[in-house]
This record gives C-alpha cells, structure tokens and sequence, in this order.
C-alpha cells in the first residue's frame, strides 16, 4: 500500500509545446527531437505522472532514464530541498555541512563489506571518471577493462570505458579493452557466465598483462537495453581481473538504490562484493548528485592535494539524497519494486506470447526490457516499429525509453512507486498498439 497522493495539476500558464518547439527549434539540441514525432512539454511531474501544458496526464514509465526513484516531485524530497535551500545552498572545501557526513554514513550503512568512504559529484559519468582516477592511482596501472554494449558515461575516460559504438564519435581510446558481452539473449554462450568471463582473462593474458587498473560493468546494462550479465560472469570476471592486481568498479547509476527490487544494488544478484561502487541518477531523484564509495585503503590515494570538486557533496542535493533514501525505506519502495517489477515482466512475458515483433523480455524489477524483432529465429532487430509503438504509447499517455545495441529495446524504468494498475495500464497500451 502507497501513502494516498493528490495527483491534479496545477494551473499552467507558461509557453505551449509549439510555441517551444515549433517556433524556437533552433535553439535546442537536436537530441530533444529524436523519439516523438511531436515533443512532449512536461510542466508538471507528480510521483509516477507527467502532465503537459493542458493537464493531460502521461504515465512516466521511463523515469527520466530510471532517474526519478520515488517519483516526480516527492514531497519529502520537495521539503528536504526546500530546507535546506534557505539554509545554506553551498560549502565546499573550506567548510563542511553535516548533509553530506549524513549522507555518507547513509549510503554506507547500505553497502556490503567495508566500502565506506563517500566521493559526490553531480553525475554519473563524473562518478565513474572519478573511480577510474582512483583505480588507476591506487594499482599504478594505467587499463580499463569493461564489457562490450556497456555505457559508462559521455566525458573522456567514461567514454572509451563505455562500449557501444554510437556513443564513442570515434575519440581515441588507448589502454581501454571490452570484454565480450555477456548477454544471455545475444550472447554464444547463453546464461555461461563463466564462459563469458574467460574474455576477460584473455584479454589480460594477451592483451594487457600486468597493466590492469580496473575492471568495470553493470550489473544489468541500461543504456545497451536491459541486459543483465548472465549468472556467474561478475563473481568468474573479479577473481580473474583481481589475480592481476586489478580492483572490480561496479557502476550501480542504473541498477542501484533498490531499482531491480530483489536486491539495493545490482551487483549483489551476482553475490559479489566491488572495490568500488559509483552510482547517480536516482539517487537524488532527479537532483544532480553522483556518489563514489570504496573502502578506506583504497580511498587513502586521493589525498587533499590530488583531488576536489566545487559541487560534490552539495549540501542541497546531498540533502535530497539522504531524503530519497528515506522514502525508499518509508515507503517500502525496494518490495514494491520487486512485486509490480514482478508482476509487470509475466504481463509482459504473456504479450510476448502474443505477437511475434516482441522476441525477448527480460530485466528485474523496475528495470525491464522488451526487445523487438522482425524474425524470431534470426533475432532481426525491428527498428521502425520501436519508434512507432513509442510514439503510439505517447499518444496513449505512456511514455516508455528505448535503446539498446541495434536501438530496438524498449526500456520500462519507471519511478519505483510504480503500481499494478499502472503496470495494467502500461501493458494494454502495449497490446492495444501492436494490435493496430
Ligand atoms: N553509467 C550508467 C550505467 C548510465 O546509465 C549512465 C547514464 N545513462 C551513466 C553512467 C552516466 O550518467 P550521467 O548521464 O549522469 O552522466
């Protein structure tokens, strides 16, 4: 049971979606006009809704890229914000705030073994930047190693680190090798993690002997469309890539703070312990915040001199983040993720059962996906429909993500408050639209 939430708008008097769109489309990143036809003006979010400028209500089953945790505008997270912003808005350096010792301790109250010590930046891709920095100080070694269809971040290092094609502009990566991906769908080995993770042995023995700084992936991959690592790869993967003297970063920006429902964090469905976690996005519920925690040794090698940032451990958003934490745990949003992520991937499973354009549903929790093929057998990415059946659910007041190695995965992260009615809601729009 959810705490009762008042979900009417309010009134809107703001810019139209044309006149936003329409009239000033050259001030915009063309990225903004990559999924729907007609971009949609979201004025208002409340917990799992959108509204736009004329009250109609969208359900957010993309929660801002599994970004918004307990949904828009939480009012705990609101009021926390709020507090905090009269208070003081800033310290860095030369004076501290207890928000972000609160935080810390928080975060590592929630983590397994002796990761501790807390980093904040206001993204993940600074977070993973950051754990790559400390791995590469801490070994004294230089390479990165991360799976293939991954995505770590859009800045230099977090670039190379990532392992899709499309995000790469062809930037020069040195010292950056991808293990083979380790997709139980896709993959040759099906659910062999311990096949899979052989690659990454090889890569060491023949590749980068001795020069391995890190070791980095997620637990289930977001951007690269729902695939979660078969079974065994991350527990095969650490013993290899620390025999070489290498540490394990596992980025949790997607799959932590209680997003795949059976576990807090990804890694642990693997039963696996990092050197170091880096997580973002919902953690602060739509607020920029990133984290870095690892242990106290390994965090020694970021000393005063060799590492600040102006904004990390913001005492607003740390604020926020401790507040986000707090409902999760209130409002039980971890169980609620596992029983509606549940019951949300059998409806899924029963429409796949249905049409033959849905060749693989797949994910945990409140990290589902959907891929679509043309040709069962031969696993034919359907690429046009993906867009199309988006932009009909849109029309239908849901709004889902896509991605994906071949752009054909529908990507269902919704805020973890997310309902069995919305779950119905979402899968009879699905049906109602493959049905056309
Ligand atoms: N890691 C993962 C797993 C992600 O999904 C993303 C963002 N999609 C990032 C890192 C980068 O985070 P940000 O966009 O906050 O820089």
């Amino acid at each position: 049971e959810l705490p009762a939430f008042d979900y009417t708008p309010q009134p809107y008097a703001g810019p139209s979606a044309d006149e936003i769109f329409a009239k000033r489309r050259e001030y915009l990143s063309p990225s903004i006009f990559h999924f729907y036809k007609t971009p949609l003006n979201a004025v208002e979010g409340k917990r799992q809704y959108l509204f736009d400028e004329k009250g109609r209500r969208y359900l957010d089953a993309f929660g801002g890229i599994a970004t918004v945790s307990c949904g828009h505008c939480h009012p705990d997270v609101v009021a926390a914000i709020v507090e905090q912003t009269k208070r003081l808005q800033h310290s860095t350096v030369l004076y501290l705030n207890h928000a972000i010792a609160d935080f810390a301790e928080a975060l590592s109250s929630k983590l397994p073994g002796n990761l501790k010590v807390a980093f904040f930046t206001n993204s993940g891709t600074e977070a993973n930047e950051l754990a790559i920095l400390i791995a590469r100080l801490y070994t004294g070694s230089h390479d990165i190693i991360s799976v293939r269809n991954s995505y770590h971040g859009n800045a230099a290092g977090t670039m190379g680190a990532t392992a899709q094609s499309i995000w790469k502009y062809n930037v020069a990566q040195s010292g950056v090798h991808h293990a083979m991906n380790a997709d139980p769908y896709r993959g040759l080995f099906g659910s062999d993690g311990e096949k899979y993770a052989r690659d990454v042995k090889e890569i060491i023995n023949f590749g980068t002997t001795g020069n391995v700084a890190a070791f980095i992936s997620e637990a289930i991959q977001g951007v690269g469309g729902i695939v979660e690592l078969a079974p065994g790869y991350l527990p095969a993967a650490y013993k290899i890539v620390r025999k070489s003297g290498g540490l394990c970063i596992a980025d949790e920006v997607q799959s932590g703070f209680a997003r795949t429902g059976s576990h807090f964090w990804g890694f642990e469905a693997q039963g696996v312990v990092p050197d170091i976690v880096t997580m973002a996005k919902g953690i602060g519920n739509g607020i920029p915040l990133g984290a870095v925690v690892t242990t106290p040794e390994i965090a020694k090698v970021l000393t005063r001199r060799s590492y600040f940032n102006t904004f990390g451990g913001n005492p607003v958003c740390t604020a926020a983040g401790l507040a986000v934490l707090k409902v999760i745990e209130k409002e039980k949003l971890q169980e609620n993720a596992f029983v509606v992520g549940s019951y949300l991937k059998d409806r899924l499973n029963a429409l796949k059962d249905k049409y033959e354009l849905i060749g693989d549903v797949r994910g945990r929790g409140m990290m589902l996906g959907v891929e679509l093929v043309t040709d069962r057998e031969l696993k034919t990415p359907a690429q046009d429909e993906t867009f199309h059946v988006m932009d009909q659910m849109k029309e239908l007041g849901v709004l889902i993500g896509k991605g994906g190695y071949y752009g054909n995965v529908f990507r269902i992260t919704p805020p973890l408050c997310f309902t069995k009615e919305d779950a119905d809601f979402l899968v009879d729009a699905m049906d109602y639209t493959l049905s056309r």
